[in-house]
């Protein structure tokens, strides 16, 4: 691959899944080559299509497994890969309660292969999809949720992700390395929205996620949005959670390629720091719709903590990271602009 910008080659694993194809068309808007490896099983290649686009011949997809270790080192020498943005993972709580094993071994051993190809290939330096799950079921005086808090995940999928920041901890502090590891988890609270342009939004089949499926029923695609739960200790009874802007939490990549530090782990938050609940949500859903958006009420996920949002003052402190979608009405109706535009998605 051709490499006329003085910015370093990126390999984004998942890149045709929600948040690895924002990350990825912001790496072409700013002038990377970029490589995308994916497996398809979650992803999209209405979204491969769009980064090639844009990309032109600074862009290639290439399918492959995270487990498959040798087309990995493949693909980073072909592509002369410099940094790693890893997205490629399982990431929905409620399935992670019903399929452990699958959760474990997509995003550890998955992980654990895709090292192996980096350190084969002399590639340093990773940015890391983290996320607030590893902090599990934080006690009400610990919210918002800082960095140092202790770690108690309640479920698989935090778990997991937690034991994948432990393996790269524990990597960038191999002693006695002449070229060691760099890398930077960014634990992500709930991520939304969508590209300001259009050219890639949220697809995921089935949806699981609450503002996408509220919006499905103000689309007509479905008839009522369910709440998980109204007995939660928060001030609505409804689960609380911090929603970042897909493009605030791709910024937030963008600014850690240069906080990259051989022999450094380092973990952010990020969030915007305020708390919405389930019922909050929906009330912006059909501010910014116009449509009653029924509703029902169910009982709790398996999984789900009362309330989850963060402290991101370290990000900003760090990075120089601000949100620039303070505001929940905001992320709405940047998900409601690609839904709108792709009615069917990317089909
Ligand atoms: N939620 C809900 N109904 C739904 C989907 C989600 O009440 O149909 C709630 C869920 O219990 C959580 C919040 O909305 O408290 C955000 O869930 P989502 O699945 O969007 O993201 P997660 O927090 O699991 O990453």
């Amino acid at each position: 691959m051709q490499t006329p910008h003085s910015q370093p080659n990126i390999l984004v694993t998942g890149g045709a899944g929600y948040i690895g194809s924002h990350a990825a068309i912001r790496l072409l808007d700013d002038g990377h080559a970029v490589t995308v490896i994916d497996n398809l099983s979650r992803g999209n290649r209405g979204a491969i299509a769009q980064l090639a686009r844009v990309g032109g011949a600074r862009f290639c997809f290439v399918e492959c497994a995270l487990d498959d270790t040798a087309k990995l080192c493949e693909v980073m020498r072909a592509s002369a890969t410099e940094i790693v943005m890893h997205f490629a993972a399982l990431a929905y709580v409620g399935e992670s309660m019903e399929r452990p094993l699958e959760y474990f071994t997509n995003n550890v051993v998955g992980g654990i292969s895709l090292l192996n190809a980096m350190c084969a290939s002399d590639v340093r330096k990773i940015v890391f999809s983290s996320t607030c799950a590893t902090y599990g079921e934080p006690a009400s005086e610990n919210i918002p949720i800082q960095e140092s808090l202790l770690q108690l995940p309640i479920n698989p999928y935090g778990r997991s992700k937690l034991q994948f920041e432990e393996i790269l901890r524990a990597e960038c502090a191999r002693a006695n390395d002449a070229n060691p590891l760099a890398a930077i988890a960014l634990r992500y609270f709930n991520v939304a929205g969508a590209d300001r342009a259009l050219r890639v939004g949220e697809d995921h089949r089935p949806e699981s996620h609450l503002i996408p499926l509220a919006l499905e029923v103000a689309a007509n695609t479905r008839e009522s949005v369910m709440i998980f739960g109204t007995d939660y200790p928060t001030h609505d009874g409804t689960c609380v959670r911090d929603y970042v802007h897909v493009e605030d939490l791709v910024d937030a990549h963008i600014k850690a390629i240069s906080a990259l530090q051989g022999g450094e782990f380092h973990a952010w938050n990020v969030g915007t720091g305020r708390g919405h609940s389930v019922r909050e949500v929906i009330e912006s859903c059909r501010r910014i719709t116009g449509h009653r958006i029924p509703e029902r009420i169910g009982t709790r996920r398996a999984g789900d903590p009362a309330q989850l949002f963060a402290d991101a003052r370290a990000i900003t402190r760090d990075l120089h990271w601000h949100a620039q979608h303070t505001e929940l009405d905001s992320i709405v109706s940047s998900a409601w602009n690609w839904m709108q535009a792709n009615p069917c998605g990317y089909q």
